[in-house]
This record gives C-alpha cells, structure tokens and sequence, in this order.
C-alpha cells in the first residue's frame, strides 16, 4: 500500500520514532508546528477516524497511555500540550493514515485557528 505512515511502520522510510509497541508507534513529525510535535499512530492501517471500529479500542487507547508517557519524557507534562486529530477535508487530513499529533513546549494559539 502506498501509504507514507505504513512505510514508516515498516521500516521502509525513516523516522524519529520516540515510542514503539505491538500496535502503535510514535515519531516526531517532520515539520515542527510547535517545540514538540510527535504523531501517534496505530501500526493498522486505519484511513481515518471515521473508519476506527471496536476492535480498534485497544490500540486508540493505548495511544493516550502513550502520549502521556512521551509527554512526560519530553517535560512538556507539567507545562502542558494539545492532542489533535484531523479528520477528513475539512479537518485539514493530509495523511490518510489515522494519527493524533502531540503539541507542545509553547504556549499554543487559539484552537479554532483557520
Ligand atoms: P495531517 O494534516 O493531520 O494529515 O498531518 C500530517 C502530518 O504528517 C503533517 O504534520 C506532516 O508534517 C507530517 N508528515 C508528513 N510526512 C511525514 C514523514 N515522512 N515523517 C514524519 N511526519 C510526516
Ligand atoms: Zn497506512
């Protein structure tokens, strides 16, 4: 499948990956939109959160385990952050692999920003 996260699950493109289990991986996005900004994805491919089912439950929260242990690693716990998903067109979803960015390390703007 020609999806860039799959490869980067794969091993086939490189990433700076902070975290790894059986189910998720986590790496620092390629365009900082903040200090610190890592994505989490499931290793699954799932298109979008339109598309997560039940039998994804385990992964999607292991994903909020994750983050607050790479937040805390990152000491960026205390200071705070902001999860974000984009789903879709008007989310402004680039990737259409399912993924949660992790933003943090400054004070961060509005969330409704256009
Ligand atoms: P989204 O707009 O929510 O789909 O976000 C996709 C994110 O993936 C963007 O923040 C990109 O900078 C990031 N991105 C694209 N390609 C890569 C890559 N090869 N490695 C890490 N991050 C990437
Ligand atoms: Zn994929």
């Amino acid at each position: 499948m020609d999806c860039i996260f799959c490869k980067i699950v794969k091993g086939e493109l490189p990433s700076k990956k902070v975290f790894e289990s059986e189910q998720i991986v986590a790496f620092h996005d390629i365009q900082h939109d903040a200090p610190v900004h890592i994505l989490f994805i499931p290793k699954k491919h799932i298109p979008s959160m339109n598309d997560i089912t039940a039998e994804d439950a385990d992964a999607i929260s292991e994903i909020h385990l994750a983050i607050k242990k790479v937040a805390k690693e990152l000491d960026i716990h205390e200071s705070g952050y902001r999860i974000v998903n984009n789903c879709g067109n008007d989310g402004g979803q680039l990737i259409p692999h399912l993924h949660y960015h992790l933003l943090g390390g400054d004070k961060l703007g509005p969330l409704n920003a256009k």
